[in-house]
């Protein structure tokens, strides 16, 4: 069976629902999306702290894995995607972090002409309706809710002091003039809820006539004829099917699925796709390599006091009652975000801008999604912002089933290793200030004899995680080995876009889920122009 639609949106994630949304605006134009994952009834992904509950979880998670990897000691680590409709938007930390100016401006310098902040800016503008108004660097009456969380304690306001002891301003929006500065976070949340991108951008959407949404449908290949990409094959719920795109496909599977996705249909390195007996439709190189990640250092410090939430949720009874206050007033340890506070901090190997992020949570665990400590504790993540390291994303074969090889190459670069060993140091500093003295009993990771530099970054190889970020595996750019173009058409076919975060050249200096979906607003322009 063939059915046939204008664009076939691949991929109902951060930028998917924006895609579908602004194709499908006209009510004319029409439009299919395809999500591998089920519609997003799981009541966990609506509360914040439901991630706790979704990632790790295959109901909505693909639970990846990377490879073994040396700059970590040979450890691999657990990479959650989100595998449900708002895709990782879904099942994140809800941290609404825009990166720094100089990042798209770096783009623009790297050839992608129409991506420097001030041709960006209005596009995150156009996404956003901000509970504090509008503003020369806020929009309102966009579909993206972001809101301040209502979530304040007073360990919280001691790290934001201790912060400001050493030299870095309190600020109150990381998402303006500059970004360098501590305070709390704002979130994709409204009225104590996720505000996930299938929640902004479908909700109005999906019951327009010229709207397909199909869940449990996986992009199996896409088919191209004369070198135009025009078909999809899909599995929909276990039912092989095949769709036509009469004027475009957009792949937005995300930085893991999307090089898998154009490598199974003949798009990718030459060799690669040869060994696995796909025919060769365009060689290209880069797709799947260039792959970039923020790589989380979380130190954990035991506290003089019961005040974290490791004893706010240490039985039962209390969950019941955080449970109780999220359902009458949607506040409470529920309505949490991932972390509270953020730090934009330049350590001494950054000139002139923030070179380290902290993420800050007033609880503790071995590693997130899992059980909190029995024991009082706080967590100040910290990473490095502009990570030289590169990996890859290759299939292992030409099953679509198959995960594919993720291979990050964590701490690969000299700057990379000195910067681990610099936010150690950093976090340390924090510790020991006035503010936050007062409540450290002692470290607990890393391990507090780890003194020298080589100690220290051996601790960063054993403890680091990552912070959910991959970007860049299918990076757009001027010179002729970028796998797309600077409007984001894949290079060496007609028809195939790719919008979502592997288009990113470099990572940018902050959380990935907002300039996601500004790529896909800006990708929606240029095809609707
Ligand atoms: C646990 C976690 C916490 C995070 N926390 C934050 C945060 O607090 N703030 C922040 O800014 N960023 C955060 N991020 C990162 C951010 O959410 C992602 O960068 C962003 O969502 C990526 O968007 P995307 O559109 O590229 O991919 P995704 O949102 O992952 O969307 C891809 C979609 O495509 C679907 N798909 C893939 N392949 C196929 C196929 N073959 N057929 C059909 N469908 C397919 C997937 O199921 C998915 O729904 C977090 C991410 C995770 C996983």
């Amino acid at each position: 069976m063939i059915d046939s639609f204008d664009y076939v949106v691949i991929g109902a994630g951060s930028a998917g629902c924006v895609m579908a949304n602004r194709l499908s605006a006209d009510g004319v134009t029409s439009v299919a999306l395809l999500e591998a994952g089920a519609r997003d009834w799981n009541p966990w992904i609506h509360v914040p702290v439901g991630y706790f509950k979704t990632i790790h979880n295959p109901a909505t998670d693909w639970c990846y894995e990377t490879e073994p990897d040396p700059g970590l000691n040979g450890r691999s680590l657990k990479w959650p995607r989100g595998k449900v409709l708002g895709g990782s938007s879904s099942i994140n930390g809800l941290l609404y972090v825009r990166g720094q100016h100089q990042d798209y401006d770096r783009w623009a310098e790297l050839g992608c002409s129409g991506w420097s902040y001030d041709e960006v800016l209005p596009f995150f503008k156009k996404s956003e309706n901000q509970s504090r108004g509008e503003s020369q660097y806020h929009g309102s009456g966009g579909p993206l809710h972001v809101s301040d969380m209502s979530f304040r304690r007073e360990i919280c306001d001691d790290f934001i002091k201790g912060v400001a002891e050493l030299g870095t301003p309190i600020s109150d929006d990381n998402n303006a003039a500059d970004q360098e500065g501590v305070g709390y976070f704002q979130l994709t949340a409204h009225n104590g809820r996720r505000c996930s991108s299938a929640a902004a951008y479908l909700k109005t959407a999906k019951d327009r006539p010229n709207l397909t949404i199909l869940t449990h449908a996986m992009a199996e290949r896409i088919g191209f004829e004369n070198g135009r990409a025009h078909t999809v094959q899909i599995n929909h719920k276990n039912v092989p099917r095949t769709l036509k795109a009469n004027r475009e496909i957009i792949l937005c599977g995300g930085a893991v699925n999307s090089p898998q996705l154009l490598q199974l249909s003949g798009i990718g390195p030459g060799q690669l796709l040869q060994d696995h007996g796909i025919d060769v439709v365009v060689d290209s190189p880069d797709v799947g390599s260039n792959l970039q990640d923020h790589l989380q250092i979380r130190t954990v410090y035991k506290t003089t006091q019961a005040n974290t939430l490791n004893d706010e949720l240490s039985n039962s009874w209390q969950k019941m009652r955080a449970g109780i206050t999220y359902l009458t007033k949607r506040s409470g340890p529920l309505s949490m975000a991932a972390s509270q506070v953020y730090a934009f901090c330049r350590t001494r190997l950054s000139n002139n801008r923030p070179d380290i992020q902290y993420h800050f949570q007033p609880l503790s665990a071995d590693s997130p999604g899992e059980g909190l400590h029995p024991f009082s504790a706080i967590t100040a993540s910290v990473c490095q912002l502009r990570p030289e390291s590169r990996g890859s994303i290759t299939i292992k074969s030409n099953d679509p089933n198959d995960h594919p090889r993720i291979t990050p190459n964590y701490l690969s670069t000299e700057l990379d290793c000195q910067t681990a060993v610099e936010s150690i140091r950093h976090a340390r500093q924090v510790m020991a200030t006035s503010a936050m003295r007062q409540h450290i009993k002692e470290e607990y990771v890393p391990d507090p004899r780890a003194q020298s530099d080589d100690e220290l970054l051996n601790q960063a190889r054993e403890i680091s995680n990552t912070i959910y970020h991959p970007v860049g595996t299918c990076r757009m750019g001027a010179d002729s080995k970028s796998v797309l173009d600077n409007e984001l058409r894949v290079r060496g076919v007609a028809g195939l876009r790719v919008v979502d975060a592997s288009v990113m050249p470099e990572i940018v200096s902050g959380n990935t889920n907002a300039p996601t979906i500004m790529i896909a607003e800006r990708a929606s322009d240029f095809i609707l122009r």
